[in-house]
């Protein structure tokens, strides 16, 4: 089941310029999509026409089927973080995480509950009653993604949320994220110009250049048999 299409999806801002170009591309249910490129080549603005942030200036988002152009940002069942995320600083990391089902007027019970469950597997359940002054980065990250992922979103979108991490512990949360997703069964798109992210942690991999689809495929096919010498150059393949 397709959870995840793009069709003829184009984008090109009121200054002429030209962020994404006639993109084609499905993301299965549940599946780890990596979208790969580097800076300025569109990869934040198809995630950004993905959540219905941005409208496409030519083409259409299908979301379990169904065209989403006229369905308004909060409708599509879409959480996105960036590598900017920002915590509530009153609020403990537990807060936090539940915040958006209190918003939503969930029973207490239900709220601690899906809290305690998405803390377990984000390895965060010593911290939950910590502000998120007293969290590292890391922690600090796990959180956000606990917040974004509280409503059980259908589609999770992820913009290079690792970009202001230390590379200690970049290979570390990779590894979490990747644990995370697939624990949740949630179709995630994750944008990063960061090959090694790009190879261990996706399902496929799409590579983009100048708003263009280069190549899509699992690791293993676009690093040992990648479409162009673009995509050879850019994944560092032995030639
Ligand atoms: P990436 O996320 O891959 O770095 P972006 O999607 O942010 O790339 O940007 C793609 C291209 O579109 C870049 O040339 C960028 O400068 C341009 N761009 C992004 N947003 C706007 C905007 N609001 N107005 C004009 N140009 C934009
Ligand atoms: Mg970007």
């Amino acid at each position: 089941m397709t959870a995840i299409q793009l069709n003829g999806l184009s984008k090109t801002f009121a200054d002429g310029t030209v962020a994404v170009h006639d993109l084609n591309l499905t993301v299965d249910n549940g599946e780890f999509l990596v979208l790969l490129g580097p800076s300025g080549c569109g990869k934040s603005t198809v995630l950004r026409m993905i959540a219905g942030l941005e409208q496409p200036t030519a083409g259409e988002v299908l979301l379990d089927g169904e065209p989403v152009t006229d369905v308004h940002p909060s409708e599509r069942q879409i959480a996105m973080i960036f590598q900017n995320y920002a915590l509530y600083p009153h609020m403990t990391a537990g807060e936090n995480i539940g915040f958006p089902l209190r918003l939503r007027k969930h029973e207490r019970a239900e709220v601690d509950a899906r809290v305690a469950h998405l803390a377990t597997i984000l390895d965060i359940t010593d911290t939950l009653a910590r502000r998120p002054g007293r969290l590292s980065g890391g922690q600090r990250q796990r959180v956000a993604m606990g917040r974004a992922l509280a409503r059980r979103p259908r589609v999770f979108l992820m913009d290079e949320p690792l970009s202001n991490i230390d590379s200690g512990l970049r290979a570390q949360l990779r590894a979490e994220i990747s644990a995370l997703v697939r624990e949740l069964n949630v179709t995630t798109v994750y944008v990063t110009h960061d090959q090694t992210e790009a190879l261990t942690m996706a399902d496929r991999v799409a590579v983009l250049r100048h708003g263009a689809l280069q190549d899509v495929g699992t690791p293993n096919e676009i690093y040992h048999h990648p479409a162009t010498a673009y995509v050879a150059a850019f994944l560092g393949t032995p030639r």
